[in-house]
């Protein structure tokens, strides 16, 4: 499955309808928000097929298709759900503050004919000439962004590419001064695009301009993107086996929080899977408790041992062995991930 992004080029008419339907999708969430949460004071629970359907009918009388009705209900109710499994906040109602923008079209969409395609309930919109590649359309989402409408295609495809014939393997340490680590000694850093790009970010966020920080985040995205694309294809098309510490990831969401999810990290780490997986490539995901210090030549605890010391850039082991702790890490997960690979069930466990 891959995602397209299409830019739309929309009439006046059109733009008015999209935001009309915003507006009034806005409703339906916020009343669908509202709904579980009263009846779950009651003890009443929908299931996810009853629940989308409760509104069935309405579509008409709204003026919106009535599977775009079905796809915010479903958005509700997994928001929801993922409160009750606590895997999030409570979700907050939808407004001036935290728009709704986006309307989900959870049915297979026609494929573009041109550079025109049919939105349900809209008819044909024109966007921006890019080649899609072939394979059904699953679902698709109009989002409204500070640089204007697009239309997300889920296609139905197996992004493959050729890849080099080869059983190397190596161990990726995720970091944050240092994007990824390779076992090799390889550093990958961000790119200054997207260091620049970050500054001026806070730049913006300092003087408050809030339009221009909504710009500029979204071209921050953009980039991050574009950036994981690069980097995943790298490494997919050199190894064959492909370990990941995992813990030190999510030890690293702690404790710097947002600046990780900025660092978009986890979307590397899911582009690296995929990717892998539709080349054949297996992309391991590695308990990484100890990576950081362990000596990776003689096995002994003598490295730096928490977070605190996260400043210990460079440390000497009894060994005699130097290291620099981020390569001295990754080096640590290919070791974990060789040695544990029997034990990992399967290839390309999730992240
Ligand atoms: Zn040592």
């Amino acid at each position: 499955m891959i995602i397209r992004k299409l830019k739309l080029k929309l009439n006046k008419t059109q733009e008015q309808q999209l935001d009309t339907w915003l507006w009034r999708l806005t409703g339906v969430y916020n009343w669908a928000i509202k709904k579980i949460e009263n009846n779950a004071k009651n003890k009443i629970y929908f299931s996810k097929y009853d629940f989308q359907n409760l509104l069935a009918g309405h579509g008409k009388k709204i003026d919106i298709p009535s599977h775009a009705i079905q796809g915010v209900l479903i958005q509700a109710y997994t928001a929801w759900e993922r409160c009750f499994k606590k895997m999030s906040r409570k979700p907050r109602l939808k407004g001036v503050r935290n728009k709704l923008n986006s309307i989900p079209f959870p049915d297979p969409i026609k494929p573009p004919e041109g550079n025109k395609i049919s939105i349900p309930g809209m008819g044909k919109v024109r966007f921006h000439k890019q080649d899609i590649p072939e394979g059904a359309i699953k679902c698709g989402r109009i989002i409204k962004k500070p640089s204007g409408w697009y239309l997300c295609l889920w296609i139905d495809t197996v992004h493959t590419f050729p890849v080099k014939k080869t059983k190397d393997e190596v161990g990726i340490d995720p970091g944050f001064s240092t994007l990824l680590t390779l076992s090799n000694g390889e550093k990958i850093e961000n790119p200054r695009e997207l260091r620049k790009g970050a500054e001026r970010l806070a730049q913006a966020q300092r003087a408050g301009d809030k339009k221009l920080v909504a710009r500029l985040h979204e071209r921050q995205a953009n980039k991050r993107r574009d950036r994981n694309h690069k980097i995943s294809r790298k490494i997919v098309e050199n190894y064959k086996k492909i370990y990941y510490s995992k813990d030190n990831f999510s030890e690293l969401a702690r404790t710097h929080g947002k600046s990780v999810s900025e660092a978009g990290l986890g979307q590397l780490i899911s582009t690296i899977t995929y990717k892998g997986s539709a080349c054949d490539r297996e992309v391991i995901p590695v308990d990484s408790q100890f990576t950081t210090m362990t000596c990776s030549v003689c096995g002994s605890r003598t490295g730096p041992s928490d977070w605190d010391k996260l400043a210990v850039r460079q440390w000497n082991c009894a060994c005699g062995a130097q290291h620099d702790r981020d390569i001295n890490s990754a080096r640590n997960v290919l070791l974990a991930g060789a040695g544990s690979a029997l034990k990992a069930t399967g290839k390309n466990r999730g992240n």
